[in-house]
């Protein structure tokens, strides 16, 4: 999958807020960077198929050379991860994954199958006792590692990171890093990543694009 972002403009009440062109191929994190209020979360916004009043866009979105002009087409091929991981606290590990499984899974498979899927997927990044914790016992980074193991579960056709790292301490952070961009990688997704924290875009190793 890539992901293309052709002449993209976001507006605000009409007047030109941010522009960005570019080309994601799978396996790569672009990293965004601006000031605070360049809209670069109406950026997302957009491309998730979430923009409101009094925002607009002109320009093209584009997975793997076809335009998505409807909403649902945004939806459903767009993983967004945010820098709170929201994940449901009151469920287990597991739970939370295969809430975001697709429902042509859902209707696929039972439930056992559901949770030896899941099994396999939390031990190949070495997450393979989570599965059944509650959520709320997971420290803060593991509740980020298990955060984009849901948005992966849904399949997304490319991955957008919103601030990703930004509530968690230094050490925290480098390690976690490595895992989520290794993760995305592993997957060949095209990513794009906001941040204000230069080392987020050095970790990543792709461009680096300022608005
Ligand atoms: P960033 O993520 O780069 O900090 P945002 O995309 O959140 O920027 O916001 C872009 C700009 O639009 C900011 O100046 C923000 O204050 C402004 N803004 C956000 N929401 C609204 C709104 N509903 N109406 C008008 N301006 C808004
Ligand atoms: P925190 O310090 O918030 O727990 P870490 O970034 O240290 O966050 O990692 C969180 C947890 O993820 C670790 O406690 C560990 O259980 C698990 N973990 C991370 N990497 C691995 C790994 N390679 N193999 C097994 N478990 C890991």
């Amino acid at each position: 999958m890539t992901l293309a972002l052709n002449n993209l403009t976001i507006y605000r009440h009409g007047e030109p807020l941010l522009s960005i062109d570019v080309t994601v191929p799978p396996g790569q994190v672009v990293a965004v960077m601006g000031p605070s209020g360049a809209g670069k979360s109406t950026l997302l916004d957009a491309i998730c198929g979430q923009l409101s009043d009094p925002f607009s866009y002109s320009g093209d979105i584009i997975l793997n050379d076809q335009r998505m002009n409807t909403v649902a087409a945004h939806r459903r091929n767009m993983g967004i991860l945010y820098q709170d991981a929201l994940l449901f606290e009151h469920m287990t590990v597991g739970e939370n994954i295969a809430f975001a499984l697709p429902r042509h899974v859902h209707a696929k498979t039972t439930a056992a199958e559901r949770h030896e899927q899941i099994a396999e997927q939390l031990s190949s990044v070495g997450l393979a006792d989570l599965q059944d914790r509650a959520v709320q016992t997971l420290s803060g980074g593991q509740q980020a590692r298990v955060a984009l193991l849901r948005t992966l579960a849904a399949q997304p056709a490319a991955v957008l990171l919103d601030e990703p790292f930004a509530r968690l301490d230094a050490a925290r952070k480098d390690q976690l890093r490595h895992w989520v961009f290794d993760t995305i990688v592993q997957r060949g997704l095209p990513a794009l990543m906001v941040t204000h924290d230069p080392n987020d875009a050095q970790a990543a190793g792709g461009p680096v694009i300022e608005v």
